[in-house]
């Protein structure tokens, strides 16, 4: 920023959430947080950068950019049902902008809030638009969820409807308004709760954001499996039919994909059973028993 003064101002107005919490000593303000881990957990941490006509929209909406930031990292936490505490802001500003600034402020805040996260410190420089989430979390010891675990037999579900985020940049790209689906691309919700139902059951877990099939492929290939996926069975709620291209390829949804023990009932959330892991490396499609063969765009793992 031009002058210190103007930085600590930006900080102070923008950045200085309350945190009044017993699990922050110390937040905002020295050179360092103090964080405190319930005993006997170990600390979960993730990082995820967003910069601006890569993983959002030119001219998106500040609130969208916050939230989105905040999201994605989020989701990398629910992903190891790790319980979200705390996040660091690495800021990068062409300018400091304060409408800019207000409306960035109350989209973190806002999913901050929900998500029972406070913001603990952060960096804020000038240069090309581009934000640096740090967030971290906790969960007991051994209870992790990873990539590793899938077994065969496993049922495989996934959460929500992905294939959304994919049909809203879709449709932006080709110079719509994202076709009703804008949300979809820019607020994703992470399914924390989800995460969290899921310890102690799953066997593995992943976030999709690159595509179901991709992010699917690192938990077969980490576990050293493969599954068969039932095409019939994938969730989707368009009038349009099924497009499995979206589905399977498309990036961005922050859905959750797990594997259960055979047989074993899902948690009470949004979630579909969508095929089963087997000993075969590699991942098919099948509908009605019958093998489908479908050359997925941009997608090379198999
Ligand atoms: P230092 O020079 O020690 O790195 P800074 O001036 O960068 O200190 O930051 C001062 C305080 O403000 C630190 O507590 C830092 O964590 C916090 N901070 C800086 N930028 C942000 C931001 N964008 N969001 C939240 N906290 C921030
Ligand atoms: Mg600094």
């Amino acid at each position: 920023m031009n002058s210190p003064l103007d930085e600590f101002e930006l900080i102070r107005r923008h950045f200085s959430f309350a945190t009044a919490q017993e699990d922050v000593p110390l937040g905002v303000g020295d050179d360092a947080a103090l964080l405190r881990l319930p005993a006997g957990e170990w600390l979960v941490a993730c990082t995820d950068t967003l910069v601006e006509g890569r993983h959002f929209p030119v001219a998106s909406r500040a609130y969208d950019i916050a939230w989105k930031s905040l999201a994605v990292n989020l989701s990398d936490l629910a992903a190891m049902a790790a319980t979200p505490r705390w996040f660091l802001l690495a800021l990068t500003l062409p300018e400091a902008d304060p409408d800019w600034l207000s409306d960035f402020s109350a989209g973190l805040r806002a999913l901050a809030a929900q998500s029972a996260v406070q913001l603990v410190g952060g960096d804020t420089t000038r240069g090309p638009l581009s934000i640096t989430i740090t967030a971290l979390g906790s969960l007991p010891q051994g209870q992790a969820l990873t990539r590793r675990g899938a077994q065969v037999g496993d049922d495989i579900y996934v959460s929500g409807y992905p294939g959304e985020a994919a049909l809203a940049l879709r449709d932006l790209q080709a110079g719509g308004a994202g076709a009703g689906l804008r949300a979809r691309l820019d607020r994703p919700v992470p399914r924390i709760g989800l995460g969290l139902a899921l310890r102690g059951r799953a066997h593995a877990a992943i976030d999709i954001s690159d595509g179901l099939a991709q992010d699917l492929g690192h938990i077969l290939h980490a576990s050293g499996v493969g599954a068969c996926l039932d095409v019939q069975a994938l969730p989707w709620r368009q009038p349009a039919a099924p497009d499995l291209q979206a589905i399977l390829a498309g990036g961005d949804d922050y859905e959750l994909c797990f594997t259960l023990p055979a047989g074993q009932a899902p948690p009470d959330h949004e979630v579909h059973r969508i095929g089963r892991i087997e000993a075969e490396p590699g991942l098919r499609l099948a509908a009605g028993g019958q093998p489908v063969s479908l050359d997925l765009r941009g997608y090379q793992h198999f």
